[in-house]
């Protein structure tokens, strides 16, 4: 029923009960995973595809996180192409602009995204971006980047996303399919429901970005994919529509944007 369109399900966190983790999402009814290779250090991102290759229902992303982008080199990006290339393998990401942690310098980060974006148009592939600051000032340089680099040929999704209900709709304009996590299920997220309410059932995605940001419930523990329908719920009422139907609408989405196989 459910798709976690966003979950790093390579991290440590899950080192000692992977599979059992994967199967109580499965007993809860995730039909499919996108497990994210970038976040969590490089070689994530061939754990991902791995573990892809290992689960039917499990599809990997390949990238390089805002918080790493010090790392980025040609080698780094002939690595990703390589990745890129594996029927597995669904997009790119997660990248792009944290001017909030600002783990790695300002300029290391507008250069490593804007290499992904034109990979990805290079390699026809969605993308799936990572965008946290004060709005606008991570939110523009990445519509700018992402403008400038994709030329209107790319598809993406904002995932995890926390901005304004301004920016959501220019991302909404130029293409953008927009992800919510557990952050929307928070107490104190009333705004961000409002801008969740405002994002049309045909554009939106639920995702867990487990092992953090455990939805409401759940909260201080560590998240797992099992849960990403508590995120559902909360964006069916938004939309005063049923959770089945919540549930097929972001389904197709995410199979729609990452072309998975029917
Ligand atoms: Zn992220
Ligand atoms: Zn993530």
């Amino acid at each position: 029923m459910w798709l976690d369109s966003h979950c790093h399900i390579t991290a440590d966190r899950y080192a000692d009960d992977r599979d059992a983790t994967l199967d109580r999402a499965r007993e809860a009814g995730v039909e499919a995973f996108i497990a994210i290779g970038s976040g969590y250090g490089f070689e994530g991102n061939s754990q991902a595809v791995a573990l892809a290759e290992a689960h039917d229902d499990v599809f990997a992303m390949v990238g390089i996180h805002p918080h790493e982008a010090s790392v980025m080199t040609d080698e780094v990006m002939a690595r990703l192409r390589t990745w890129l290339a594996h029927p597995r393998v669904v997009g790119v990401g997660e990248c792009g602009l944290d001017f909030h942690y600002m783990n790695s310098p300002d300029d290391a980060q507008r250069e490593a995204f804007a290499m992904q974006v034109a990979l990805a148009r290079e390699l026809d592939q969605p993308v799936s971006i990572h965008v946290r600051g004060d709005d606008p000032d991570a939110y523009a340089p990445m519509l700018e980047i992402w403008q400038a680099e994709g030329a209107g040929e790319l598809e993406g999704v904002l995932h995890c996303y926390t901005g304004s209900k301004r920016f959501a709709h220019d991302a909404l304009d130029a293409g953008f399919v927009v992800s919510f996590s557990g952050i929307v299920t928070f107490k104190r997220s009333d705004e961000l429901r409002e801008v969740a309410r405002s994002v049309p059932l045909d554009r939106l995605l639920v995702e867990t970005d487990a092992p953090f940001l455990a939805p409401e419930g759940h909260r201080g523990r560590r998240n797992e994919p099992a849960w990403v329908g508590r995120v559902g719920e909360t964006l069916a009422e938004l939309h005063d529509v049923s959770i089945e139907d919540l549930a097929k609408a972001t389904r197709d989405n995410a199979r729609r944007l990452f072309r998975l196989p029917a």
